[in-house]
């Protein structure tokens, strides 16, 4: 009986738990909280059918939504240093990183994806909030700057996608680091005179809320989704006042003059096309430029003797 109920019980357990259906079958909107099935859910951008609430979605459904087609091309963002303070609290920083890693399959809480919206050519970072949260820390830093450099090599718009509970606090003071950091990403994308767009879903806090997700030419932002730096609870406890209705949420930030426009999910991607064609289509259009030329031709015109003689000067000295 022992060899029984020791050693093939569990054995027998064991295959049958391995064949069980997975547990996430079906989803509880955190809206209405109705029941959805998944495949509903994916199929409709996880946007609830019940009462059109917004559920978080991952880094890589999001680059496929945006993407022609859903194709893009991943680039590589340089490996960080893993777990720089080897920090512990209850558990070791690097076992959670692992854990992290083992769940979604990638490195760190970032995707940087090139491609193409509408036809023209795009780089796309977006943050996983499956991923320790979408926390900020030397990788999420490593890969807005790969991906402001990948658009400015290409001469194409940047787009960021944020969703992040804030600084990686196991990073301590590095992950701070990543806001000034994050912020020369995107000041590198604005010298070259490219588009930079910032799409803000749910959850956008923390030292990601104060540093890349705010610096956006148009920053649009997800129905519903929370955007701010401090949570609702430390802001009232602070200053011992009730905060109104929708405080923190993107419809109120908009009509407040923080966020440009909350664009449904199913509407994000033809809004980015739309903008992203009035953003890089304006140079060609402008007028001015021609009208100048005749007139720096002429003025170059007529003193070139006396200038080059001048020039020659300068070139034998
Ligand atoms: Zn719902």
């Amino acid at each position: 009986m022992n060899w029984l109920t020791n050693f093939v019980r569990p054995r027998i357990q064991a295959l049958v738990s391995k064949t069980e259906v997975p547990e996430n079958l079906w989803e509880k909107c955190p809206g209405c909280e109705q029941m959805l099935f998944h495949r509903e859910l994916d199929a409709n951008l996880r946007v609830c059918h019940h009462c059109n609430h917004h559920l978080r979605i991952g880094a890589e459904a999001r680059l496929k939504m945006l993407f022609d087609g859903g194709d893009f091309a991943l680039i590589e963002i340089p490996k960080a240093v893993i777990d720089p303070l080897r920090f512990r609290d209850r558990r070791r920083y690097g076992e959670r990183l692992r854990d992290a890693q083992a769940k979604t399959g990638r490195d760190d809480a970032i995707m940087v994806a090139d491609g193409t919206m509408g036809g023209s050519r795009v780089v796309v970072a977006a943050l996983d909030f499956d991923f320790l949260g979408g926390s900020m820390g030397v990788a999420v830093g490593d890969g807005l700057l790969t991906a402001a450099r990948q658009a400015v090599a290409v001469g194409a718009p940047m787009i960021a996608v944020s969703a992040s509970g804030g600084a990686r606090m196991q990073e301590g003071i590095l992950s701070l680091m990543q806001m000034p950091r994050t912020t020369i990403a995107v000041d590198e994308v604005r010298e070259a005179g490219l588009p930079y767009i910032v799409v803000l879903a749910d959850p956008t806090t923390g030292g990601v809320s104060a540093s890349f997700a705010m610096l956006g030419d148009v920053t649009l932002a997800e129905p519903g989704a929370i955007i701010g730096f401090a949570g609702r609870r430390v802001i009232e406890e602070t200053i011992r006042e009730s905060l109104p209705d929708g405080f923190q949420r993107a419809e109120y930030l908009r009509d407040h003059g923080v966020v440009d426009m909350v664009v449904p999910r199913h509407q994000l991607r033809d809004t980015l096309i739309r903008l992203l064609g009035l953003l890089t289509a304006a140079p060609k259009v402008a007028e001015p430029a021609p009208a100048t030329e005749p007139v720096v031709e002429i003025v170059d015109a007529e003193p070139v003797p006396g200038k080059g003689a001048r020039d020659g000067d300068g070139a034998q000295s």
